[in-house]
């Protein structure tokens, strides 16, 4: 794309809707703690774990009452559909499930009424 196609301009944190905010702040907690090569951010890496896990908790809540993903999207197998994202639930340290893997997230499908669990965050 050529720079012709750009525009620079500086924006306030004000001007985002307050449900990208809280997306972009699940996103960037979740990563944190699930992904291999966090981004670079040192407020959240000297965070503790436990304190991460309230606000992905609290997130957590809000978007199940309010009928909302809290990160990536995910069509039915069976029909297409997008999925609703349930929950997610850690596993335990002690917790031995399902050959090392740490997650396990749950969505339905509001069409057909599948169900699917997705165990990730292998270590
Ligand atoms: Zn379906």
């Amino acid at each position: 794309m050529s720079s012709k196609n750009t525009v620079n301009a500086t924006v306030s944190i004000r001007q985002f809707d307050t449900d990208v905010i809280i997306e972009e702040l699940y996103n960037r907690v979740y990563d944190s703690m699930h992904d291999e090569e966090p981004q670079y951010d040192p407020t959240l890496n000297e965070m503790p774990r436990e304190n991460k896990n309230d606000i992905l908790d609290a997130l957590r809540l809000y978007c199940k009452e309010t009928h909302t993903q809290p990160n990536k999207t995910m069509t039915c197998w069976v029909c297409n559909e997008e999925l609703i994202w349930g929950g997610d639930h850690d596993f335990e340290e002690d917790e031995t499930h399902f050959d090392g893997h740490t997650m396990i997230t749950n969505l339905s499908c509001p069409q057909c009424e599948s169900y699917v669990e997705v165990y990730h965050g292998k270590e």
